[in-house]
């Protein structure tokens, strides 16, 4: 879409390689759907099939629970990694020609600097970014009362695989017809699984075993039934990285888009408890409106300040409502 639009992107990250990520879990894309057809190339949309979490499930498109489709994404754009911003300077050098203030410098781990037009920082719910811009106080992910244990799970038993593959009367997300990952379809000790448990307190993080054994002591028999009980319950301790940790968010506040030169999108803008899978939908509907209102600066003529306060504007109007309790 950015693109289709005439923009040239550079997409600077700090991990080392794609899925390079210690801590994993699967996303289902479902009210940003079709704002992710839109935005993308055709061939990139379709491509997707490839990154679902099981390619022998029946592909269909309300349907793509996706695991990896950072790959598919990148086709087509600048994509650095192992970039780490560290600090973000905006130059005043060309604002008798253009109007406004530019080049962005963005300083990296390392030394390294880049120059842009305009930076969207969109580096997830801890924001580099966003603590320049309103400052490391107000910038500062809030700590929710709300537990997450989390992991990749594989049973290595295909009677707990079943258990979790039959279609469950009390929720179709948890539990479905697919798998997190599946290698060999007929063999269901290769399946893996998304695990997540929420519950309601403040403690420390823990990794590892002692993280499923605390997963397991707040998953009680009397409150739980099949297939939730054993899904927590048949963890097997070699489990891949699984984790801990006090939920976060942050209250979105307005931010000075330094006359046109530094916004914000994602979890960066509206870091959310994940209860509803919905952070990532937010993100896709982040971009398209990005996109639009860039485009508006093109055809409209108006300045880019102006174009991404009306952003900031919609971000605060959702946020609002989220602190209502609509969208929490
Ligand atoms: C268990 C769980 C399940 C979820 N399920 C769903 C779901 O089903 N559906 C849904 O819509 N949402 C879901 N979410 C929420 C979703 O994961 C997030 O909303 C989404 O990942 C936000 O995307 P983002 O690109 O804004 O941030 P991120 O995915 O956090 O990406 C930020 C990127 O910025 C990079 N970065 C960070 N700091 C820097 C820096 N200083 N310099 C350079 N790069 C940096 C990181 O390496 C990363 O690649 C879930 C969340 C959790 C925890």
């Amino acid at each position: 879409m950015t693109q289709q639009n005439g923009f040239q992107v550079t997409v600077y990250d700090k991990e080392q390689h794609i899925g390079g990520r210690t801590w994993k879990w699967t996303m289902v894309v479902h009210w940003g759907l079709p704002t992710l057809r839109d935005m993308l190339p055709a061939e990139v949309f379709y491509a997707l099939k490839y990154a679902h979490a099981n390619p022998f499930y029946a592909y269909s498109d309300d349907k793509p629970e996706t695991a990896t489709i950072k790959g598919g994404m990148c086709t087509g754009i600048g994509y650095t990694l192992g970039k780490k911003v560290t600090d973000i300077r905006v130059e005043d050098s060309k604002e008798e020609e253009t109007g406004r203030p530019g080049p962005v410098t963005i300083a990296f781990e390392g030394g390294e600097v880049a120059t842009a037009d305009l930076m969207i920082g969109a580096d997830g719910s801890s924001s580099r970014v966003r603590r320049w811009l309103v400052g490391e106080e107000a910038g500062k992910s809030l700590l929710s009362e709300y537990m997450i244990g989390s992991g990749i799970v594989k049973y290595g038993t295909a009677e707990q695989a079943k258990k979790l593959l039959e279609p469950s009367e009390l929720c179709a997300v948890a539990t479905g017809p697919t798998a997190n990952n599946v290698v060999d379809p007929e063999d269901k000790t290769t399946y893996s699984f998304q695990v997540v448990r929420i519950w309601h307190g403040t403690e420390e993080g823990r990794d590892g075993k002692e993280a499923i054994a605390r997963m397991k002591e707040v998953t009680a028999s009397d409150m739980f039934q099949e297939p939730f009980y054993s899904a927590i319950h048949a963890i097997p301790q070699a489990s891949d990285p699984i984790f801990t940790r006090q939920l976060t968010y942050w209250p979105t506040v307005s931010w000075d888009n330094r006359r046109g030169s530094v916004t914000l999108a994602g979890d960066a803008v509206h870091s959310m408890l994940p209860n509803r899978g919905r952070g990532l939908n937010h993100a896709l509907a982040d971009v398209m409106q990005l996109v639009k209102q860039l485009v508006r600066v093109k055809v409209k003529g108006i300045s880019v300040q102006e174009a991404l306060e009306f952003m900031t504007n919609k971000k605060l109007s959702e946020s609002t409502q989220a602190k209502r309790g609509l969208a929490r």
